[in-house]
């Protein structure tokens, strides 16, 4: 850990959810990635701790931690598994805040209470196969039934994550006014979830396709106003930028310590690799870019519990924070050689479980779209 001002309380929390990670997910990490799933008992311990509401207020079933306090959490669980991080980033960042940010004080008590809580699992699903990128193209649609005062939902999602796993479903649908967000709870007739996808990696975070057949779902569980739907998805996003900022940092820094160790044991030419400068370079331009993004994920996430986050700074955050764990994935697997190259290491598995994050909640493309769009109207970052 590098010289971060942590309080007292952050310091515990950071210890306890270190301490789980270490001692209950670690050693079974390498079996998640290949089984695919990550162990009904794991999942209900990470609600027992609490950290799936960390994030969120205590009158919500949450712990007030804020978003420093959820870094924390994603920081320290991706360190040893990128794949539960991805669950929980998922749960948390984009299913349950969606709620937070634009739900009414009926539906936070229904519904984000027990995703909070951990009694119900959560998916966030705006993606289509036309809408990636071009995320406002989404052609699920809904209309009102002005008869029964419900919404018939058709349509279809894809790469939804936790969707074999989630009971409550916030789905982005195009509607008269717009895009609009709905509620949407599993066992809901003419609503199927496919199976799980075949992965590179993060394979034990479950993603999957969901089918809309005239859904009907009651007025209330619109989601926000009706048409605000998109501006809802990208604050949502944003909250979910950073908190992936704060996973790539946890599985950087594990691929720094992992990299030293081995260069220090590994001999070649009667020395240590570690002797070699050519190893030594990698090694500080991992511990470099570390401290880079600990240093704006750790800043942003205090801007964020200010209230003075922008998208700008999440775009910056999830773009910088994404290609660093690209690159020490690249290093560790240079210096560990051949056996970083065999499932005998770790190393194979964090260098596929690296490679979403400069895909998912937006590419690093979109990401450069984002901050020099927003750089060109309003100038330097205040
Ligand atoms: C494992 C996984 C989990 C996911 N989980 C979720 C989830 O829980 N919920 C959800 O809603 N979605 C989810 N997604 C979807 C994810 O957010 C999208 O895959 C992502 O936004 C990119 O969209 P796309 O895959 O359609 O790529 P495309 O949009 O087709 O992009 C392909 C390439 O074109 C580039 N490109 C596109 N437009 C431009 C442009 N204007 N300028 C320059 N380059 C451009 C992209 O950067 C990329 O390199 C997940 C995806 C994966 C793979």
């Amino acid at each position: 850990m590098l010289a971060l001002n942590l309080s007292d309380e952050q310091k515990v929390l950071r210890d306890m959810v270190r301490d789980f990670a270490t001692k209950k997910l670690k050693p079974i990490a390498s079996q998640i990635d290949e089984t695919e799933m990550i162990p009904k008992e794991i999942i209900s311990e990470i609600c027992e701790f609490g950290l799936l509401g960390a994030a969120f207020p205590v009158e919500y079933g949450g712990s007030g931690f804020g978003e420093c306090g959820y870094a924390i959490i994603a920081e320290e669980i991706a360190r040893v598994c990128m794949s539960t991080a991805t669950f929980i980033g998922a749960h948390v960042s984009i299913a349950s805040n969606s709620i937070y940010v634009a739900g009414n004080e009926e539906q936070k008590l229904k519904y984000l209470t027990p995703l909070a809580t951990g009694e119900k699992i959560g998916a966030f699903a705006l993606t289509e196969s036309q809408a990636g990128s071009d995320a406002f193209n989404v052609l699920t649609h809904a209309e009102l039934d002005e008869n029964t005062s419900e919404w018939i939902l058709n349509g279809s999602k894809q790469w939804i994550s936790n969707a074999p796993i989630a009971d409550i479903f916030i789905v982005y649908a195009r509607t008269k006014r717009g895009i609009s967000t709905f509620i949407v709870e599993k066992d809901t007739k003419g609503f199927t979830v496919g199976p799980p996808e075949k992965k590179l990696g993060i394979r034990g975070s479950q993603t999957a396709t969901l089918t809309f057949e005239d859904v009907r779902i009651p007025k209330e569980n619109l989601l926000g106003a009706e048409g605000r739907g998109f501006l809802t998805a990208m604050k949502v996003l944003d909250t979910g930028r950073l908190g992936l900022g704060a996973a790539c940092l946890g599985a950087c820094k594990e691929l720094l310590n992992m990299s030293v160790q081995y260069s220090k044991e590994r001999k070649q030419f009667n020395e240590s690799i570690s002797s070699f400068q050519a190893i030594q370079f990698m090694l500080a331009e991992m511990q470099t870019l570390i401290y880079q993004v600990e240093s704006i994920v750790y800043r942003t996430a205090t801007l964020y519990d200010e209230g003075k986050m922008t998208t700008r700074h999440a775009a910056i955050v999830k773009l910088a924070a994404s290609e660093a764990l690209d690159k020490c994935a690249d290093y560790a697997m240079q210096i560990y050689g051949g056996a970083g190259y065999s499932k005998e290491y770790p190393i194979e598995r964090y260098y596929r479980d690296a490679r979403i994050n400069r895909i998912f909640e937006g590419t690093s493309e979109i990401q450069k779209i984002v901050i020099a769009h927003d750089l060109l109207k309003k100038g330097e970052l205040k």
